[in-house]
This record gives structure tokens, sequence and C-alpha cells, in this order.
């Protein structure tokens, strides 16, 4: 294999918080590094999620980096769980504070990436007509970035102002005095609901599926509890790296089925006054893997929802009854419930009435018609591989990634895949990405691909690849560790279900963070067990 001078040794794609950090350590690590990004700055999904209400749904000290701890100590998260303009502040922030846009070209698409062989590079192409050779492709495109276009008869003749929740317009939408019409009911859903609720002069919602929607409590942080944070950094990262899902909880160690009723309602509503995950992580710790576990959870928030939605029968609408709860993921919202007592605001099921036609103004469902000013999308992402299968990746042999992953996704560790040496993954397929906090989830697989470059560079090696054995291993016990949970009974988009024709693949690692992560740390102690290492020319 010869080597030839490459214009980068890193090319990454993306530019949110993976690609952002990817683009700070490779730097510091010494090597040539570029990041293209679609968008015309940071941000990623904050870049591209404006609409109201968007939120993270993990505490703003867990959601952050940790990789600097100057960085930590001069920002001030002003709620718990921050609202989108600041998460997009903080980023833009250290894209300043550590001078990482010079090494961003913005307004720039990946559109394809071909290895070379001959050559033991890539040869990567974009919107903008650039082509650039590099060493190594690092992908960090995102998990949800590829916005799914719902099937909707004559959306596109809608006469007047469609919003997607995941592009929304930089200079916001005023929706006062406006019929407004939203369809999605997972998180982006969830979160905006309220909000527009509050401005439109009527917002009719058309729900297809109901989900369990958590409160988070949210509230300002108190100045004594920022400077207890400020002064336990260390070891609120370090407990974030040892924990099963990325962030420091306390885990229940208490089966459902072995305590009575009346202490399970207690430990429901305790897990409840703390909100958000915790009241998974705190109540039960069989309660997504065992029915009996879960049924208990669901029947408990049910009631909650009776006991704030007045009308009954829309109380049931909004009760879910065709999933764990938990196994699709659960929006997080305080005022989601009481919104439907407003007189301006409506449900329509679309389960039972389908939508059937758009067309000008009227949206029509198989039982009547609506007429609306404004309609907003809040209808999901084609999650996980989505980003990674819209560009044209191709590997050894002209293999494409989208003919080897047809029939679902296949890597190592959610790192690496067979046939594309030289081609990192942040989060990628069948990692723990979006079941774990992500920003742990993504500093970790960043400094585990830079220690990994470090040590090809030491060595003089030119290329890594998975090998087809320890991959088709990995794509098995991830499968197995899936089946035994209550995930694989819903039909949600880790499994791929939202998007028509998609194979159905749990596409997240269950096994825990940290044992995952422990995982990587040994296959990286033992020379790169399941990776084959070549020299270079
Ligand atoms: P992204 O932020 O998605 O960034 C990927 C970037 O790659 C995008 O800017 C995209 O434009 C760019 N890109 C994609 N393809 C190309 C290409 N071909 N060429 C050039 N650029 C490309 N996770 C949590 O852990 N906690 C939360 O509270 C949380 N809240 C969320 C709220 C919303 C509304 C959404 C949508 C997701 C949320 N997530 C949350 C998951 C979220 O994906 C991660 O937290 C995190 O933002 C992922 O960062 P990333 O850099 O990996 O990907
Ligand atoms: P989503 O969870 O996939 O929800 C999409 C919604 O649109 C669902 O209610 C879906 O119904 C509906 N839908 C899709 N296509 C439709 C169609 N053709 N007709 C009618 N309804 C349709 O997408 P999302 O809400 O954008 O959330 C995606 C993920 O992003 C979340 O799960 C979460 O990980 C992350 N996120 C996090 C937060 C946060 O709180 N931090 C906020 C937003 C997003 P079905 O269920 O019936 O398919």
């Amino acid at each position: 294999m010869a080597t030839t001078p490459n214009d980068y040794d890193v090319i990454v794609i993306g530019a949110g918080f993976a690609g952002m950090y990817a683009v700070y350590k490779f730097r510091a690590l010494g090597f040539r590094v570029l990041a293209y990004e679609k968008g015309d700055d940071v941000g990623g999904v904050w870049y591209w999620n404006r609409y109201p209400g968007a939120r993270c749904d993990c505490e703003s000290y867990y959601y952050s980096y940790s990789f600097s701890k100057e960085l930590q100590d001069e920002w001030d998260w002003s709620l718990h769980y921050s609202e989108q303009p600041e998460i997009l502040s903080y980023l833009s922030h250290v894209a300043d504070r550590f001078a990482l846009r010079p090494h961003i070209q913005f307004g720039t698409a990946v559109q394809s990436a071909t290895f070379d062989e001959a050559a033991g590079n890539w040869k990567v192409r974009t919107s903008c007509g650039d082509t650039v050779t590099t060493r190594f492709i690092v992908s960090a495109a995102g998990c949800l970035s590829e916005v799914q276009k719902p099937d909707i008869p004559g959306l596109d003749s809608f006469s007047g102002d469609v919003f997607y929740t995941a592009a929304w317009p930089k200079g916001g939408v005023d929706f006062m005095g406006k019929r407004v019409g939203v369809i999605g009911t997972g998180a982006s859903g969830v979160q905006a609901i309220p909000r527009i609720a509050k401005q439109a002069q009527h917002l009719t919602v058309f729900q297809r599926t109901a989900n369990w929607v958590i409160p988070v409590w949210n509230a300002p942080m108190k100045t004594e509890f920022v400077e207890w944070v400020k002064s336990h950094y260390d070891q609120i990262r370090q407990n974030c790296l040892n924990s099963g899902g990325g962030v420091p909880f306390e885990v229940s160690h208490t089966r459902a089925r072995d305590v009575t009723p009346e202490e399970r309602q207690k430990i429901l509503e305790k897990a409840w006054t703390v909100g958000g995950t915790r009241f998974f992580a705190q109540s039960f710790s069989d309660l997504l893997s065992d029915q009996e576990a879960n049924d208990a959870a669901a029947q408990f928030v049910a009631s909650y929802i009776r006991s704030i939605v007045k009308d009954p029968e829309t109380a049931k609408l909004l009760t879910p009854i065709d999933h764990p709860i938990g196994t699709k993921r659960p929006p997080m919202d305080d005022d989601y419930y009481a919104t439907f007592n407003r007189p301006n605001v409506s449900l329509v099921d679309i389960r039972r009435a389908p939508i059937t036609s758009i067309e000008g103004r009227t949206l029509r469902t198989a039982e009547r018609s609506y007429e609306l000013d404004a309609l907003v999308l809040a209808t999901g992402f084609d999650a996980i591989t989505g980003p990674l299968m819209a560009i044209d990746i191709r590997g050894k042999g002209d293999m494409r990634l989208k003919d080897k992953w047809s029939a679902g996704a296949k890597s190592y560790l959610g790192l690496c895949t067979a046939g594309f040496p030289n081609l990192f993954m942040v989060t990628g397929p069948l990692s723990p990405s979006v079941l774990a906090n992500m920003p742990t989830a993504i500093e970790q697989h960043v400094d585990w691909i830079g220690d990994c470059l470090t040590y090809l560079r030491a060595h003089n090696l030119q290329t890594i690849e998975a090998s087809e054995d320890a991959e088709a291993k990995w794509v098995v016990h991830t499968a197995d560790v899936a089946q035994g949970t209550l995930y694989p009974k819903a039909n949600s988009w880790y499994l791929g279900s939202n998007i028509p024709g998609k194979p159905r693949q749990f596409g997240v690692y269950l096994g825990g963070f940290s044992n995952y992560r422990e995982r990587c740390n040994d296959v990286a102690s033992r020379g790169y067990e399941g990776f084959r290492l070549e020299l270079a020319a």
C-alpha cells in the first residue's frame, strides 16, 4: 500500500457536540483536521431544532462537555434543564473559546466518500464541489439529524405555512391569531404543543400514538446549587462515566414483584416527585424487563393523566395503549397534559381516523376536515443509521455502506464497520448512543478514537479495520441484550419502525454505558482486539 500525501489527516462530518469535540481533540493531538457541516454554524441538533419549548431532558450539568475544567467553571446554566437558545449559546461559546470555527467549513454537506485501496486513503466530495483526500474519516453526523418527511397525501399542496420542528426558522414563528395543526406527539411535539397553544387562536393536535409524558419539574438553578455543582464536577463526571446511562443517578435495586402494592405506590410517588429519567432509574430495577413492573408504572402515570386532564375522553385518548412505558423514548414536559384543558386546544385521533388528504388550507381525516393556517410537523427522524446512509460511502471493493446495511446495521462496538478501513463513527449504530447521556457517550467515543489514531501513528500503521468476525459477534450480542428487555415490544425509532421499509433492528446497545466503556478500553489495551491493523508501506 502506497502512502500518498493527503490534504487532511482527519475529515470530520458534522459540527454538533460530537464534531466540535472531535475537531478540538484531534487538533490537540497534532492531526490536520477539517469538519464539514451542512448548517451555517455549530450546534447540530441545537442549531436545527429551534422550535418553541425545545429543551434537553438530561440536566445541563450532565448534558455538557467535561473536557475542560475552565469551561465548566466559567459557564453558568440558568435552569436545571436548559432550553435550546442557552444550549446553542453554550456551544457557540465553546467554538469561540477553543477557536474551532476556522477548522469547520459550514454550509457544506459531505455527499460521498470513497476508499482508495491503493493509496490507503479516502476521497471525500462535498456539496460545494470540493474533493479532498484524507487518511481518516470520523462521522459525527448525529443520530437524530436526518429529518423524516412524512408520507401524508397532499402535504406539498398545503397553502398555509409548514414548519418542521427539526428545521425551525432562525427568527422564530409568530402563531398569534392562527389556526395551527401539529402532527406528531413524540418528544419534539410534546415540548412544542404547550408553547404553541399559548399563542395560537386554535391548536389542533393530530395524534397517531399517545406517549407516556414524564414531568421534569424544571426550575432555575439556585446559586448554592450552582456552587455545589462546580465544586463537585470531577466527581459528577466520574460518576457519569461509571453509570449505566451516562448520568450519575442512584438506581433502584428493588424489583416491583418483591414489594406490596402499597410499597409500589410509595416508590412510584417518590420517583415521580424527582421526575425526568430518574422516574425510570429510581422506581423499579425491572421496570424495563418485567411486564408486571412496567404495568405498575404505567397505571401510575395513567392515573396522573386522569387527574390532570378534565375531559375523560381526552384523558383516555392521551393514555398510551400500545407500548410498555419507557420503550419508546418518553417525552418529558411539565405542561403537556394540562394544555389539553385549554379551550383553544383540541386532540384528534388519527389512528382511528387517519389523515386522508391535504388540499389548500384543508386537512381531511377519515372523519372530518380542519381549516388550518399553519402546520407543524414534529414527525421525527430517520434515526441512527439515516445520516450515514444519506452519504454515498464506498469502502473496499467499492462496497456501498447502503448495501452492506440494507438488512440492518453492522458494526463493531458501534465505532467501525468491516470493509470500511479508517472510518470511525461517533455514537454509531449498536453503541449506547441515544440511550446514554449523549455528551458523555460522545466524549468517550472521541477520546477512544483519538487514542486509536495516536496508536496508529506511533506504530507506523496505515489502516485499521473491524474484522468480520468481531463485528458479527457484536451484532449478535447487541441483539441478544435487546431481546432480554421490553424494548422490542414497541414500534419505536430505536427499531427503525418509523421509516417505511427500514429493517427492524434495535439500533442501540443496551448493555449499559459503563460496561460498554470498559469493553472499549479492554479492546484498545489488547492492541485493538477484533480489528485488523496494517503497516504503512
Ligand atoms: P448532531 O447534534 O445531530 O450533529 C450532527 C451534525 O452533523 C448536524 O449539524 C448535521 O447538520 C451534520 N451533518 C449530518 N450529515 C452531514 C453531512 N453529510 N455533511 C455535513 N454535515 C452533516 N440527547 C441527550 O442525551 N439528552 C438530551 O436532552 C437530548 N435532547 C435532544 C433534543 C432534541 C430536540 C433532539 C433532536 C435530540 C436530543 N438528544 C438528546 C440527542 C442528540 O442527538 C444528542 O444529544 C447530541 O446533540 C448529538 O450530537 P451530535 O454532534 O452527535 O449530533
Ligand atoms: P418521534 O419520537 O419519532 O415522534 C414523531 C411523532 O410523529 C410520533 O408521534 C409519530 O407517530 C408521528 N408521526 C410520524 N409520521 C407520521 C405520519 N406520517 N402521520 C402521523 N403521525 C406521524 O420524533 P421526535 O419527537 O422529533 O423525537 C425524536 C427523538 O429526539 C426523541 O425520541 C428524543 O430522543 C429526541 N428529542 C429529545 C427531546 C428532549 O426532551 N430532550 C426533545 C425532542 C427530541 P407514531 O409514534 O405513531 O409513529
